[in-house]
């Protein structure tokens, strides 16, 4: 076989998605499997964002579309921008990609130089450490501890800051820890950042409309004007709107950043399908009465699950304020041997015994950096979840 390049001897497809292909096959051989592994809406996306891509392509908007977005999905984002974030970006400060995945990866493309190290808080969504390395640059992590609900203390990311940092890379709310950052810890976190004038920042805005607490999500960029010029905030429909599968994101900064990721990208995709950007038009234009069903359907899911967890003995549960996951601890279930007869000594064991024993899927959170905790997914339906906190009740209850 010819070789494949150095750099991908490390890399690997995230976790995320190794646990849901092991927990397709377990289903494919007759198993009920509950699989809580992705990050992905249980909702339809609605039916007017549908009719309108339909429309579209019938319109005959199928050919290739401007490399940064159409015109019109341009002006959604902006005015997206202004409404929702009371930020005020320009044309040429926004672009369109083939879901937030790629703004990140444009990004980093853009900016990253062999060493450059990336500050990552970690818990964190895999892709970010992956991409840096993929990249050759060099993931730098500030830990957020599961004892400050997961918030990024202002001392972590400034020990996390050195010469060679090119980024530094926010998520709020956060996978997979739900953590949520109001505007004073925002601010706090900004005081160090303008220590640093050196340093981009992405702030990854994806889950913006799941906050359940009072207060609203508020962007960096707004919190922080002085950091303005520095920021590149990422978000997009995929969670928003339930629009996974149509892979659109988007992002607002600086004209001059957001030139370079379009040189990637127009070598890379030549843009993102000019269908879905016109679905995506009339899910930013369109009514947003779905957004707080969907918000709300979810903190309920998340209190039926965290209050199911926290009854298991031995786990914790850090209260999620936003997003749709769990991150349990579990460190007070390790040390035994699953009924199946497995040691059960690191996260990893047990999720993949909880997969083979007891059909429901989740991801260790070795895969985002700090163990022993699982990250779940609340976004199933009611019975689905319920009846996988029993099994993961039952699964440590038969622990020897
Ligand atoms: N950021 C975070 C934190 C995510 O969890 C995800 C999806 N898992 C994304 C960005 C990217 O989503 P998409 O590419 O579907 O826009």
């Amino acid at each position: 076989m010819p070789a494949l390049a150095t750099k991908l001897s490390n890399a690997s497809a995230p976790a995320t998605i190794a646990m849901s292909i092991r927990a397709r096959a377990l289903r494919a051989a007759g198993h009920d499997v509950i699989s809580l592994a992705l990050g992905e809406p249980d909702f339809a996306t609605p039916t007017h964002v549908i009719d309108a891509a339909h429309a579209a392509a019938l319109d005959g908007q199928t050919k290739y579309p401007p490399v940064d977005g159409t015109l019109a999905l341009k002006q959604a984002v902006v005015a997206k921008f202004a409404r929702e974030n009371d930020l005020d970006y320009a044309l040429n400060e926004v672009m369109v990609a083939n879901g937030g995945k790629q703004i990140l990866f444009n990004a980093l493309m853009a900016t990253l130089d062999p060493g450059d190290e990336v500050v990552i808080p970690a818990p964190y969504w895999a892709s970010y450490p992956l991409t840096v390395e993929l990249l050759g640059g060099v993931p730098v992590f500030a830990e957020c501890l599961e004892a400050d609900c997961f918030r990024l203390k202002p001392e972590a990311l400034e020990r996390a800051i050195g010469p060679r940092t090119k980024w530094v890379i926010l998520n709020f709310p956060n996978n997979p820890t739900g953590a949520v950052c109001p505007a004073d810890d925002l601010r706090a976190l900004g005081k160090v950042l303008l220590r640093h004038p050196d340093l981009w920042i992405l702030c990854d805005e994806i889950y913006e409309h799941l906050v359940f607490r009072d207060v609203p999500h508020v962007s960096l960029a707004c919190a922080v004007p002085a950091l303005h010029d520095r920021i590149l905030t990422l978000s997009g429909v995929s969670k928003s709107y339930a629009m996974t599968g149509w892979r659109i994101g988007y992002a607002a900064g600086p004209a001059s950043l957001i030139k370079a990721m379009l040189v990637i990208q127009s070598n890379a995709t030549s843009g993102a399908s000019s269908v879905s950007q016109a679905a995506a038009v009339a899910a930013l234009n369109g009514p947003q009465e779905l957004l707080p069903v969907m918000r709300d359907t979810y903190r309920r899911r998340r209190d039926l699950v965290v209050e199911a967890l926290r009854s298991i003995p031995g786990m914790t549960c850090a209260m999620p304020d936003g997003a749709f996951y769990a991150y349990p601890g579990i460190a007070g279930c390790l040390g035994r041997t699953s009924a199946g007869g497995k040691p059960i000594r690191t996260d990893d064991d047990f999720a993949l015994a909880l997969l083979d024993e007891q059909h429901v899927a989740v991801v260790s959170g070795s895969a985002f950096g700090m163990s022993p905790y699982l990250r779940l997914s609340v976004a199933a339906d009611d019975e689905s979840l319920a009846e996988a906190c029993r099994r993961i009740a039952r699964f440590c209850a038969d622990m020897r």
